[in-house]
């Protein structure tokens, strides 16, 4: 009679096989074997320097400090603004540093007034201008219905926040930004957009957005050619916002090492 099955004991035979296959898949995947070897890329990267970050909230050791509680003496304007309490608070009008800043990591601390006037846009007003005409909205967004492309940490009138984590009026807020400014080329012509990264009190609220142009209250976005670095403005809408603790990083870009230097370098590992 023609056998339709396999036996028993092949059956558990061929369990114990595929058992075994299994069990080496995993070591092998899991731990260093006589066969296998670590893989590394053998891009000869630069050491990255060791930057001291300083205490929580900075400045770290390679941060120009442009407001650390005593004067805004790094701000055309800054005269007009009242230092109190280690406080810079919005009044006359607005400041620009005198230095300009093109691709940078800034951080910023300020607080709208504890004292709610207004509703909306007229309402703990202010914003961070990088290169002087990319505007992050500040603004008191708790429980203080707006636009949303107009609200507090909005690219304004382009790209509303991710999340509304605006604190409660007179509270301690935190803004940190990844700026890579515009490329223009000889023509004037747009290459490449700006973009921001913002966290407001550390949460992602814009993820690498690319910018349309500058940030206008009467127009819409539009880039204009410019140099590579311009100063970077706090704006005075007519409310006390206060501010302090602001740093910047002036970032570079780092250069990979090209094909032919990474052959050359990987026959030696
Ligand atoms: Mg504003």
């Amino acid at each position: 009679m023609k056998q339709l099955s396999t036996p028993p004991r092949r059956r558990h035979l061929r369990g114990w096989t595929a058992t075994a296959i299994v069990l080496g898949v995993i070591s092998m995947a899991g731990t260093p074997t006589a066969e296998s070897a670590e893989w590394k890329s053998g891009i000869p990267w630069q050491e990255p320097k060791t930057i001291d970050p300083g205490p929580p909230g900075g400045p770290p050791a390679d941060a120009i400090v442009l407001f650390d509680g005593k004067d805004l003496s790094q701000f055309e304007g800054g005269q007009q603004w009242l230092i109190r309490d280690g406080c810079a608070v919005c009044q006359g009008g607005g400041i620009t540093t005198k230095q300009a800043f093109g691709d940078c990591q800034l951080h910023v601390e300020w607080a709208s007034p504890s004292e709610v006037k207004g509703s909306g846009q007229g309402r703990g007003n202010s914003g961070v201008y990088l290169m002087g005409r990319y505007e992050v909205q500040i603004l008191d967004s708790y429980d203080n219905p707006t636009y949303f492309d107009g609200q507090c940490g909005s690219i304004y009138k382009q790209s509303p926040p991710l999340v509304n984590v605006c604190r409660k009026p007179g509270e301690w807020q935190t803004f940190d930004v990844i700026f890579e400014a515009p490329r223009f080329d000889d023509q004037g012509q747009l290459t490449q957009p700006a973009t921001m990264t913002v966290l407001h009190n550390g949460l992602l609220i814009q993820n690498h957005f690319e910018l349309l142009g500058s940030t206008a209250w009467h127009e819409p976005p539009k880039y204009h050619a410019h140099p590579p670095k311009l100063p970077l403005h706090l704006q005075n809408h007519g409310n006390p916002v206060r501010f302090r603790n602001i740093w910047i990083r002036e970032l570079k870009q780092r250069v990979t090492p090209k094909t032919e230097e990474i052959a050359e370098e990987g026959e030696d590992e």
